[in-house]
């Protein structure tokens, strides 16, 4: 009976085996490996081939428990192998692989795959009494097959890893279980020529200093495996490497190494390193060591390819962001509302487009020292702080743009910046700046502060990146200001057109009302709500077809004008005139209608005519008036010395009657003359445009006759007669044919042409007059400011641009309009108006007669009496002479007469003198001069002087009459007025 207490390992004891006979000898003749084990499990037969497969002898073997040789355990489960045992005795037999790993001997340690079969062998009485197992080593070919495995798992990791880091772990993971090793890891160059460890299974901080302190390219082990197709394996005593590495690998227990290269297109990228902690551990084989090696370096690559694969998706991600971020920055110009929003937004994506991890934007005051505006994103607050309260001039960055450098990127580190900006750096955990400047035109007005937290090496910003966004900032600063302006000039703009005088209505092409001004409510007497929306017709009567054809096709900013009768909105009524220009008005074409109602334009007119008459005609008139006093003061002056001779004829009498009646009305022409410098309200007289047009010749007679031009009248005789003011048409035909003379002077014309015509029906006939030339003509580019006033291409010694502005008003105040057109002449402009013949009953303002101005009274200094008759006269006409030196005869005064100046200051000593008559426009000596010489001798005759001239609206005569008391005497004068100014200068008291 076996002793189930017995204990183990006693080999003295003895077993029911022993007694089966020869058991030992079979078994020594078996070539697989044989043992046998009693109910205690000791060994009693352990033939040779088992000494060979366990490493152990049978004298170490038998009579010791099974369980001291070897650890057994089932491969595949992992559970003990006494379960195939319990099998094996329940049911006769086992059958199956196990795995041993001897605990003594040779191979102790070494695992050892056996295929085995268990038997039971029963005893004599049936019961069993101990175990046969046969064991076959099968060690090799479960090694091939987890060999195969191995490889076959280390080429999947790639799918499951997500960097190469996590399939080096994955690689070297299934590495160590498969092969049994006790260290390995896989090496890679490291940065600066050294040595990375990227995983590694066992390897102990010694080892690894020791293996990454060394450089790669010295590693001998490393450089014997560069080639594929190398393994390099052995003891690590033996084998070729550093002296450091070998030590720290001995000291870490490491005994065998194998050293594989991992490449990749045949260059060597790193190497993996199996090592054990026996002499001679069971080693995989080359070829699986290289196609392991192999599927490593796939899979590190394939993971490389995914990182780098991530990475630029990340970085493409990135770049996108970048990229928006900037090309939002090139329109933020135009979205802010205030600068301090925009310095905000700016700031923000700028951070974002250089990756930055805060951003100061900073616009500098007029003085150029401190912040007029300072907006910060994502800046950590001591930063921040420091940056707000530093002067920008006290900054290196400005001081560098000023010197003209453009925008740089600085590390914060020793020499690249003072102490106490590095202490705020590594407080604030910034590694680097960019500094932009913000420049408006070459002038840095503000800078742009960007901070980094990645280390220095890892920004890559290029110069032309910076540049860039250092001209994106600049313009984008740029258009906000640009809009800011812009919407000032809107505000102004629309200030203007609220208070424009004039009403303004703003209409869509289709006629409805969409904006008006103050002015047009209190024109239409009526509410906004009521204008707005309103439709053009409801509001004005006109042609509708032709309007709207000339409006469609005007261009933008062109204009028109044409009358309306406007409707107010109790239905009142206005005469205008309307003028029309395109605009567009946020992309949309509008209409701006001006509305003039003809009332008040009457009296603008009226104020234009007055200035351009005071302007442009006042020399005109006083050269007319002075040439034809001359002339006339002598006749008027003969007729009536004549008409005084009581001796004279009857006949006679008579012609000098005629003669003074004649004169008179000359003077009258003139007076008429001087008159139309004056304001007075309109007439309406029926008047023959033939002789207005007569009239206006003569006075154009002298320039017509210098430019050798020929005047053509074309007017038929029937033509009715308008009513009209004749001196305001006549300032029209004057402006009209003295533009007209002057173009054809200038553009080497020859003729002037005026026409006239009746137009219309009989109850509504109109006269239709045309001042036509053959000059030059008008360029297309100015038709359209023909009418404006004060439009002239003449030099202002020419023109002052009233001359149309002002016709144009007197022909709408006579219910005409006044239209430029081509000459019928071939080349040059023709100027044509229409005015109805009968004017309508509210534009007939009839005034009695026109009120002749009455001759200068003569100032009257207090000057003494004196007894002499003598009066001293000074004219350089013939004429006047003769008549004076007559009439004061006849008025009982003894005349001094004199022709020069140097004559009659000759003779002024000859005194005493009543009075001096004196000339005031003489060639040489002017009156004046002859005062002063006079005076000059005989300061007592200063009071007697009469100055007489023709030329009465001479303002410079008047201002010196004032100011020295002297008496203007105004040509021409009868001898009544005579008298009367000699008197006063001569302080006689008048004659009754
Ligand atoms: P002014 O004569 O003082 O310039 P006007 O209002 O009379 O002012 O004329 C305005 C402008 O119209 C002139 O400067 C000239 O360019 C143009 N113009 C007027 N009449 C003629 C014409 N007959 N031929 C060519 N251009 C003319």
């Amino acid at each position: 009976m076996p002793d189930p207490a017995t204990p183990s390992g006693a080999p003295s004891r003895r077993s029911p085996l022993d007694l089966i006979p020869g058991l030992v000898t079979v078994a020594e003749l078996m070539t697989d490996a044989v043992a046998v084990t009693d109910m205690q499990r000791r060994l009693i037969v352990w033939n040779t081939a088992c000494d060979r497969l366990y490493g152990i002898p049978s004298t170490d073997a038998l009579g010791r428990r099974i369980d001291d040789l070897y650890v057994s355990k089932i491969t595949g489960e992992g559970t003990s192998s006494a379960g195939a045992r319990t099998i094996a005795l329940a049911s006769g037999s086992w059958r199956g692989r196990v795995t041993d790993r001897p605990s003594i001997g040779r191979l102790a340690g070494q695992e050892l795959v056996i295929e085995t079969i268990l038997s039971r062998i029963d005893g004599p009485d049936g019961r069993p009494i101990g175990i046969i197992s046969v064991k076959r080593d099968v060690t090799a070919g479960v090694r091939v097959e987890r060999e195969l495995s191995t490889v076959i798992s280390l080429a999947t990791p790639s799918g499951e890893s997500r960097n190469r880091h996590d399939a080096a772990e994955h690689a070297l993971e299934v590495l160590v279980t498969t092969t049994g090793a006790t260290m390995a890891g896989i090496l890679m160059p490291g940065p600066d020529g050294g040595i990375s460890v990227m995983a590694h299974r066992g390897m102990s901080p010694g080892a690894l200093t020791a293996v990454t302190s060394a450089p790669w390219s010295v590693s001998p082990a490393f450089k014997a495996v560069v080639r594929i197709g190398r393994v390099v394996k052995g003891a690590v005593a033996l084998l070729p490497m550093l002296p450091a590495s070998r030590r720290a690998l001995l000291e870490s227990h490491v005994r065998t190494l194998v050293f594989v290269g991992l490449h990749r297109e045949s260059q060597q990228i790193g190497v993996l390193a199996l090592g054990w902690d026996l002499d001679d551990p069971v080693l995989p084989s080359d070829a699986v060591i290289l196609l392991a090696a192999s599927h490593i370096a796939r899979c590190l690559e394939n993971a490389r390819l995914v990182e780098e694969i991530v990475q630029r998706a990340q970085g493409e991600r990135k770049l996108v962001q970048r990229l928006r971020a900037l090309d939002e920055l090139t329109r933020v110009g135009g979205r802010a509302t205030t600068i301090e929003e925009h310095a905000e937004r700016s700031a923000r994506l700028i951070n974002t487009s250089l990756g930055a991890s805060g951003t100061a934007y900073g616009l500098l005051a007029a003085d150029g020292e401190s912040y007029a505006t300072i907006n910060m994103a994502d800046v950590r607050p001591t930063l921040a702080a420091w940056l707000a309260a530093a002067r920008p001039d006290q900054r290196t960055a400005f001081r560098r743009w000023r010197n003209g450098e453009g925008p740089f990127l600085e590390p914060f580190e020793p020499g690249h910046a003072t102490a106490e900006t590095l202490a705020l750096a590594r407080e604030a955990g910034v590694t680097a700046y960019a500094a932009i400047p913000i420049r408006v035109e070459t002038v840095v007005v503000g800078g742009i502060a960007a901070y980094f937290d990645r280390p220095f090496a890892d920004l890559h910003l290029d110069r032309t990146t910076l540049e860039r966004i250092a001209t994106v900032v600049s313009i984008s600063l740029e258009n906000f200001r640009l809009r800011g302006r812009s919407l000032a000039s809107e505000q102004r703009y629309r200030s203007i057109f609220e208070a424009s005088p004039d009403p303004i209505l703003i209409i869509t092409p289709e006629g409805s009302v969409v904006d008006l001004n103050e002015a047009a409510l209190r024109q239409y007497r009526a509410d906004r709500t009521w204008l707005l929306g309103q439709q053009v017709t409801d509001l004005a009567r006109f042609d509708l077809e032709t309007v709207r054809t000339r409006a469609a096709a005007l261009g933008i900013a062109q204009t028109f004008r044409t009358k309306a009768v406007g409707v107010r909105q109790d239905g009142g009524e206005f005469s205008a005139e309307v003028e029309i220009a395109a605009v567009e008005l946020d992309g949309e074409r509008r209409y701006l209608v001006r509305v003039r109602d003809l009332a008040d334009q009457e009296l603008l007119q009226a104020e234009l005519v007055q200035a351009q008459k005071m302007e442009a005609t006042g020399q005109l008139v006083s050269g007319v008036a002075h040439e034809l006093n001359n002339p006339l003061a002598a006749i008027l002056g003969f007729s009536e010395l004549i008409r005084r001779d009581t001796a004279l004829p009857e006949d006679l009498r008579h012609n000098a009657d005629l003669l003074v009646e004649e004169a008179a009305r000359t003077r009258r022409i003139v007076q008429n003359l001087l008159d139309f410098a004056r304001q007075r309200p309109p007439e309406r007289y029926p008047t023959s445009i033939r002789a207005l047009v007569d009239s206006v010749l003569v006075l154009q007679s002298y320039s017509l006759g210098k430019g050798l031009i020929e005047a053509e009248v074309d007017i038929p005789d029937d033509l009715p007669t308008v009513d009209l003011d004749r001196s305001r048409l006549q300032q029209v035909l004057v402006n009209l044919t003295h533009n007209a003379i002057y173009a054809i002077r200038r553009g080497d014309g020859t003729r002037l042409r005026i026409t006239a015509s009746t137009e219309g029906p009989a109850d509504a006939e109109r006269v239709r007059v045309t001042v036509m030339d053959d000059g030059p003509g008008v360029a297309p580019e100015n038709v359209e400011h023909l009418f404006e006033p004060f439009f002239t291409t003449k030099p202002p010694s020419d023109g002052t641009g009233l001359g149309l502005s002002v016709s144009y008003g007197i022909v709408a105040s006579h219910g005409g309009e006044l239209r430029y057109g081509p000459s019928a002449l071939g080349r040059g402009a023709a100027f044509t108006f229409d005015l109805p013949v009968r004017a309508a009953a509210t534009d007939a303002f009839p005034t009695t007669s026109a009120v002749l101005a009455a001759p200068v009274a003569p100032l009257t200094p207090p000057t003494p009496p004196i007894q002499s008759r003598r009066v001293l006269v000074l004219d350089d006409e013939e004429s006047i002479r003769v008549f004076l030196e007559k009439a004061l005869a006849a008025l009982g005064y003894e005349p001094v007469v004199t022709s020069s100046g140097e004559e009659a200051v000759e003779r002024a000593a000859d005194g005493p003198y009543l009075a001096i008559l004196c000339d005031h426009q003489m060639p040489g000596k002017s009156g004046v001069q002859v005062y002063d010489a006079i005076v000059a001798v005989e300061p007592a005759l200063g009071g007697r002087f009469v100055m007489m001239s023709g030329d009465m609206v001479n303002p410079a005569l008047s201002a010196f009459a004032a100011s020295h008391g002297v008496t203007v005497l105004s040509k021409p004068f009868d001898l009544e007025t005579l008298d009367r100014a000699i008197q006063g200068a001569g302080g006689v008291q008048p004659r009754g």
